[in-house]
């Protein structure tokens, strides 16, 4: 039985994003299959997301195409505060991952809201990656599917008000739900204290599922909290991620019985199985409108917690 690690409870309370004293800043970007048709995921995403938006205030920074778009759809008031970035071609996403570095609170972006094509060759340019690595870097939100888009921003309007959209009601059944955990080995304490912090929520979930180790982990904390039988399978382990874990939960995203993923990468590190982490993040982006993805424990942390809130306004 692997030991396990001690549970690495540094979380600071809240990401600069939501902490800072002034309007949150988020970038967006759509690859083109996410932008035009009138039903298109950017399109979505502004009509549902509008009173969250509004109760948000944030300021977008839009890169080139993406703008066109917005104001193509007669969507332009949905995001009035805006910043143009220059199109793709000419380094709008380059200057995206520059802003996401930035310290300066005047320049740089809370969260990133890229909606992602997987087939778009763009969506794995070298800026694409180093915009979500970046991000998991400097702990901010990286929303690459329609569905994460919305529930974040939904959750963060939560933080300032009542719910604002109802249609998201059914994710929040959490009896007939599956969530995926993973961490990568540096990050296996900072799971098991999320899983901690958050077991009664992790707890209502129909379906746990983790990549072997990680699995393995977490059926022991749950061990400790609930008891040596009752929490034994309280995850269902599938292989260790290098080994294809990965993978077998990627299925299971693609079937629409896993929608939210809480994948601990660790960005500092050569990652031998890189092309199963893609593959599973992919899946997410296959299922645009039902998945999503939490790549680093501070966003997950406040994603949990904000979760919890929401059911108990809920009830
Ligand atoms: P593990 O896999 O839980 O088996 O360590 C995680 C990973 O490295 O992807």
């Amino acid at each position: 039985m692997a030991s396990i690690p001690s549970a690495d409870l540094s979380f600071t309370p809240l990401p600069a994003a939501v902490s800072a004293h002034r309007p949150l800043r988020i970038g967006l970007i759509a690859n083109r299959l996410h932008q035009d048709a009138p039903d298109s995921a950017l399109v979505q995403l502004l009509r549902h997301a509008q009173s969250c938006i509004a109760r948000l205030q944030p300021e977008w920074i839009i890169v080139g195409r993406t703008l066109d778009a917005i104001i193509l759809h007669d969507l332009v008031s949905v995001c009035s505060t805006h910043e143009r970035f220059p199109y793709g071609r000419d380094g709008g996403l380059m200057k995206l991952v520059s802003r996401v570095v930035d310290s300066d609170p005047a320049r740089s972006v809370d969260a990133v809201i890229y909606l992602i094509d997987p087939v778009d060759p763009s969506s794995v340019f070298p800026e694409a990656q180093a915009l979500k690595r970046q991000c998991v870097i400097h702990r901010k939100p990286f929303l690459s599917t329609l569905a994460s888009a919305r529930e974040w921003l939904e959750l963060e309007a939560l933080a300032r008000g009542d719910i604002t959209d109802v249609t998201l009601d059914a994710g929040y059944n959490l009896g007939s739900e599956g969530i995926a955990l993973i961490a990568h080995d540096a990050l296996k304490g900072r799971m098991l204290a999320l899983a901690e912090k958050h077991f009664d929520l992790l707890d209502q979930f129909a379906h746990r599922y983790a990549t072997g180790t990680t699995g393995g982990l977490l059926n022991q904390l749950a061990q400790k909290i609930k008891g040596e039988e009752a929490g034994r399978d309280w995850v269902q382990p599938f292989l260790s991620g290098p080994m294809g874990g990965d993978a077998q939960i990627a299925e299971l995203v693609l079937e629409k019985k896993v929608r939210r993923i809480v994948f601990l990468e660790d960005p500092h590190v050569a990652r031998q199985h890189e092309a199963d982490i893609q593959l599973l993040e992919r899946a997410s982006r296959t299922v645009a409108d039902f998945a999503l993805v939490m790549s680093e424990a501070e966003g997950a942390d406040r994603w949990l917690g904000l979760m919890s809130r929401r059911l108990a306004s809920q009830r």
